[in-house]
């Protein structure tokens, strides 16, 4: 049944209009609460990128030229349009993502809040003046826009992932090429045309979305136009556009994959611990790159912790995401079903044992049972690489020391959290962790005001904060001689 949204655009924006693939491909997009299609969307390539491209680089002198204050009334105003219109952004969100219509409605509202936060730092891209080892100089610093720049973003937050992009490349005065992952096209292209209509000049945001990510990937990371990539997603497609934008030294920011370590020590006040496990782990059924991916437990505290967190992960309400009271919607995909369903396997013929949850749920092809898994240990599938699904494995550890040195033994360094009611503790844990990103007592940790990044193989560059127009801005230094009378 092609049940057609009729308010959503389904071309890709180049230069300020709205048009179809040139090679005349289009593609299905799919409910995964039903597998029905939704829409059909122009499937762009080569020929679109490299038009895309183009109308950035027409569109930059202007937009680069323009005040600050100029650009950040425009990103107001799509900022405020966008929450204006946050039910058709996260109706339209949720039917493509899965998402229970609530959480849409949460990013719709966090990705405009990225318009207001750049709005505002786009104001404040302060130089520097330093004095010269001689008094007739100046050392004179300023920056300006990197220039046209390319994103490519996933599928787990189709609108925030690109937004908080767009609003520091736009807030620096850069231009932008933007391919949306391809199970979610509609959320950037909504957003897209609400930007249009807020007042970006033509060019200036530009949406290519297409099946053959590789492809418009080559074209984007091969062009000596775009400078600079800023990419969500794997680490495995991050190294390979990371190798790709080598022979044009574009600069980059990675945000990549991550393996969430969610430390409760023996002191932890309990309840907030498991507040905080339930909201970082069981967001987007578990599909966040900032998710609890590997729970450790203290000894003293991990049988009554693990009892409690399935006492409450098995009263979670699993469903479409439009129905109302729907906490777990569907895995975006048949690959994320089988990957969930292969770690849980994985988890259990090593030892593991399941505490709730474990297999397939009945409301429909994509949605998994949110699952506690106790009993694990460092060799399975589920402590070494990032679930992407509702699945909790829980852990024992004896020591501080002990809880560092696990929570550190991964490639990933994105975020981690830690529980405990010892100041000391806190602080000496914090510091210990190799992660860009640490929640201490508290599970959700990401806004406009802080440096969302990683370090290690999660990637470099932060998003958000005055930290993330810096990743949109080139440093320039001239030097002011002549001084002396
Ligand atoms: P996920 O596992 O979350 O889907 P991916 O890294 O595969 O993560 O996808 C994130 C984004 O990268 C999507 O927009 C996807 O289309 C795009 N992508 C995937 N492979 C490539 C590639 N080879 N080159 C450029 N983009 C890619």
């Amino acid at each position: 049944m092609l049940d057609v949204m009729p308010t959503v655009p389904t071309q890709a924006l180049i230069g300020g209009e709205w048009l179809n693939a040139e090679s005349g491909r289009r593609f299905d997009v799919r409910d995964p609460a039903t597998g029905n299609v939704i829409a059909s969307v122009s499937d762009c390539g080569e020929v679109e990128t490299l038009a895309a491209i183009a109308a950035a680089d027409a569109a930059l002198a202007a937009w680069s030229a323009e005040p600050a204050s100029g650009r950040a009334r425009i990103l107001r105003r799509w900022a405020d349009q966008m929450i204006e219109r946050a039910d058709e952004l996260a109706w339209t969100l949720t039917r493509e993502n899965g998402k229970p219509l609530a959480e849409a409605r949460g990013e719709v509202l966090y990705g405009a809040s990225y318009l207001h936060w750049f709005s505002e730092e786009a104001t404040r891209v302060y130089g520097d003046v330093i004095p010269a080892p001689g008094s007739d100089r100046r050392i004179i610093v300023t920056k300006s826009p990197v220039g046209v720049c390319a994103a490519i973003t996933p599928w787990n937050f189709p609108n925030a992932m690109l937004i908080r992009k767009a609003a520091a490349a736009l807030a620096a005065g850069c231009t932008l090429v933007a391919k949306p992952a391809a199970e979610t096209p509609l959320s950037a292209l909504l957003a897209a045309r609400i930007g249009m209509e807020a007042g970006l000049p033509a060019g200036v945001f530009n949406v290519v979305p297409g099946t053959d990510a590789a492809e418009i990937g080559r074209v984007l990371t091969s062009s000596d136009i775009v400078r600079k990539l800023s990419f969500t997603g794997s680490t495995g497609v991050g190294r390979k556009l990371i190798a790709q934008c080598a022979p044009t030294v574009k600069r980059l920011s990675m945000e990549l994959g991550g393996n969430a370590p969610f430390i409760v020590f023996d002191d932890a006040d309990l309840d907030a611990a498991l507040d905080g496990l339930m909201a970082s782990k069981f967001r987007n059924a578990g599909q966040t790159c900032v998710c609890a991916n590997r729970v450790y437990v203290q000894d003293g505290v991990i049988g009554e912790f693990a009892e409690r967190l399935a006492k409450r992960v098995a009263t979670l309400n699993v469903g479409p995401g439009d129905r109302s009271g729907t906490e777990i919607g569907p895995l975006i995909s048949e690959a994320a079903f089988a990957k969930v369903e292969r770690m849980v396997s994985d988890a259990l013929a090593r030892g593991g044992r399941v505490l709730t949850g474990g297999a397939k749920h009945p409301a429909g092809e994509l949605f998994y049972q949110p699952t506690v898994i106790d009993g694990v240990t460092a060799d399975m599938d589920v402590m070494r690489d990032e679930i992407f699904g509702p699945v909790a494995p829980v852990a024992g550890f004896a020591t501080e020391a002990e809880a560092i040195q696990m929570a550190n033994e991964t490639e990933y360094g994105l975020a981690a959290y830690v529980y405990t009611r010892d100041l000391g503790r806190a602080w000496r844990v914090g510091d210990a962790l190799a992660h860009g990103m640490v929640g201490i007592n508290e599970g959700v940790l990401s806004s406009p005001a802080a440096p969302f990044g990683g370090v290690k193989q999660s990637g470099f560059g932060r998003e958000g904060s005055r930290y993330g127009l810096d990743d949109y801005l080139d440093v320039k230094y001239m030097l002011m001689g002549g001084l002396s009378a």
